[in-house]
């Protein structure tokens, strides 16, 4: 009964070690990184995704600069 406790334990520590010493691997995470190999990034307000400002579009809002991702966005943002 005991072995079966320290095997479980065992179980859970490796879980957890791994989860530490590797939580970068996950592709998904990099893809929401704000910093484009030193481009300036911008956030599109309408889907919430970051993008370099070099592809961005833009709308003169007041005195500031909105950027979005596509002319879809940029439509949506402007109907509102
Ligand atoms: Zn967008």
């Amino acid at each position: 009964m005991r072995l079966i406790i320290y095997l479980i334990l065992i179980f859970l520590l490796y879980r957890i070690a791994k989860a530490f010493l590797f939580p970068k691997k996950n592709p998904i995470h990099q893809k929401k990184e704000p910093i484009l190999h030193g481009e300036e990034a911008v956030l599109d307000p309408i889907c919430q995704s970051y993008f370099p400002k070099a592809e961005a579009l833009s709308v003169r809002n007041g005195n500031e600069l909105t950027y979005f991702c596509s002319e879809e966005c940029r439509e949506k943002f402007l109907k509102k």
